[in-house]
């Protein structure tokens, strides 16, 4: 008897798109000081967007909820989520700049960035339809690079029709109760996790965001992640050997990629195998959404 379709994840992503233009440059400019760089480069980004499109990439069946502007990065940025195959319908285009991440990169790697939020920052509610896209899903995937009035109302409504709720709390701030109650997962860096909690040590960390939320992961870079749970011991998964050359949107393949394994009902250690794999493929390779692996090849290198 032929297997029938697995149904594919349904995931939400309220979150930031943002036009990325990366000036690389042997030495970044002092105050006042004008350089000649290298190059340069635009791509699509913003923590939403390549949450969307790594969940697309790892076959979740993915909505874009926020907003563009209508300059002439707002129609990159949706074309770029649409190749992914995300489903843009409900990306609202507003009068004024797109989101954009102004960012030098210098001879060492080192790099400084200015985001100015632009359209992402009108996000401060959701329309009905919105809710209805939210009230579909599996999943719903958030980070902070929203108004938090707008990351609120999206959680608030998962929360309602008892839709799983994962919060990347990127950038980092302090995270009203009113978020933590409705947050389900919470998908910190080590770093983040510190300035969370003042705990340096993730296990530390991990532990004190417990008595806020019931699942915790913290990314560990190349040390891999760590799973804190209410009731359960805390559970290390090492990240699999990879020649990174450039971790850029890491943390993003990790969320998307876990967000469609948990939505498929699959185990945490499983589902955490799985992102780590998806997430050791980007770091390989070069970009944002460009280096976000296709479902077959995160299948293949988490066998
Ligand atoms: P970014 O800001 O670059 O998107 P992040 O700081 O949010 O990343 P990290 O903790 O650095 O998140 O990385 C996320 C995940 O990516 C890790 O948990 C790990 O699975 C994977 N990863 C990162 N760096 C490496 C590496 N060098 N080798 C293998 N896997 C890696």
């Amino acid at each position: 008897m032929p297997v029938p379709p697995r149904p594919r994840a349904r995931i939400a992503v309220l979150g930031s798109a943002n036009m990325d233009l990366v000036a690389y440059t042997r030495r970044a400019p002092a105050r006042g000081e004008t350089v000649t760089g290298e190059a340069f480069r635009t791509g699509a980004g913003g923590k939403g967007a390549n949450q969307a499109i790594a969940a697309a990439r790892a076959g979740g069946a993915v909505v874009m909820l926020g907003a563009v502007g209508d300059d002439d990065f707002g129609p990159r940025l949706r074309g770029a989520l649409d190749s992914a195959g995300v489903d843009t319908a409900r990306l609202r285009t507003v009068p004024g700049a797109s989101g954009t991440a102004h960012i030098v990169v210098d001879g060492d790697g080192g790099n400084a960035i200015v985001v100015v939020p632009g359209a992402n920052g009108t996000v401060t509610e959701l329309a009905d339809a919105d809710l209805h896209a939210v009230a579909a899903a599996d999943t719903l995937l958030l980070q902070l690079e929203l108004p938090l009035a707008g990351v609120l109302a999206g959680a608030l409504a998962a929360r309602r029709h008892g839709v799983r709720t994962v919060l990347t709390p990127a950038p980092v701030v302090p995270l009203p109760d009113e978020l933590l109650a409705a947050t389900d997962l919470l998908l910190p860096n080590e770093h983040e996790a510190e300035a969370l909690t003042g705990r340096a040590d993730p296990h530390t960390a991990a532990r004190a965001l417990l008595d806020a939320v019931p699942d915790v992961v913290v990314t560990l870079g190349a040390k891999g992640c760590l799973w804190a749970a209410r009731g359960k011991e805390p559970l290390t998964v090492p990240a699999p050997a990879a020649a990174a050359v450039d971790t850029t949107a890491a943390g993003d393949t990790f969320a998307g990629a876990l967000a469609v394994a948990l939505a498929e009902n699959r185990p945490m250690p499983d589902a955490l195998t799985w992102a780590s794999a998806a997430a050791a493929l980007s770091v390989e390779r070069e970009g944002a959404a460009a280096s976000m692996p296709e479902r077959a090849e995160i299948d293949a290198r988490a066998a």
